[in-house]
């Protein structure tokens, strides 16, 4: 068989250190080549055909079981002492979720990786970045009731992080507040929406791409609320 005629695999083992225990392990991770974007939602949800890549951006070592993203940031003494006493010692087994995923696999690492994310207390904008791919997970199969409270919970801490400010280098304040305004139309929260829709679009410094998913947000739901 020439080597050209079989097909690549598309997935392939990463490297990592786990930010923990500091042992090395692999996670699969999808090649760029095997995957296509078929869309995208406004809140940058998006769909693919082939593997999808958001399922294994969060890893779970398989030594100790910490969970966790390369966002996150070095743990310090007193975070380790907080991941033993509230996480590990409620982690019910060490799973492998180190191979190829399944939807049910993906929620699992996120799940866990949103819960010690909020316990080291990550910036508001990564731990709200975990949350809202739960939703998204949960949106791919359609079950909204489990999407929304998931939204609920990142808006939380994008709400968070607004009011904090300082988070430019993760996230710019635009896209953070376009974020706040698309989850309060799909939370249905007419008012606070109508009040950061009029900021953004108000505001001449807003990136083009920005500005249209903001108009195009704020139109879509201002004609279905309407109809109500
Ligand atoms: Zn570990």
């Amino acid at each position: 068989m020439k080597l050209s005629s079989r097909p690549l695999n598309p997935l392939y083992d990463k490297k990592i250190v786990c930010l923990c225990c500091e042992k090395e392990f692999t996670s699969k991770q999808v090649r760029s080549s095997s995957t296509r974007v078929i869309k995208q939602d406004r809140d940058y949800c998006t769909y693919y055909s082939g593997e999808n890549p958001l399922f294994y951006d969060a890893f779970v070592c398989p030594h100790c079981g910490f969970a966790f993203t390369q966002s996150f940031s070095k743990l310090t003494p007193r975070k380790k002492e907080i991941i033993e006493k509230e996480y590990f010692e409620k982690l019910p087994f060490v799973p492998d979720l180190c191979q190829k995923r399944e939807i049910h696999h993906a929620l699992q690492a996120y799940k866990w990786t949103a819960y010690t994310s909020y316990l080291v207390k990550e910036d508001p904008i990564i731990t709200g970045n975990l949350f809202l791919r739960i939703a998204w997970l949960y949106r791919y199969q359609e079950k909204t009731e489990q999407e929304k409270r998931y939204l609920e919970i990142a808006l939380r801490f994008y709400e968070k992080a607004y009011a904090k400010g300082n988070s430019e280098d993760i996230m710019n304040e635009h896209k953070l507040l376009f974020l706040l305004g698309d989850l309060y139309t799909r939370l249905d929260d007419y008012h606070k929406a109508s009040k950061v829709f009029s900021m953004l679009l108000a505001d001449q410094s807003v990136p083009p791409d920005i500005r249209q998913r903001a108009a195009e947000s704020w139109n879509y739901y201002k004609k279905q609320h309407n109809k109500k």
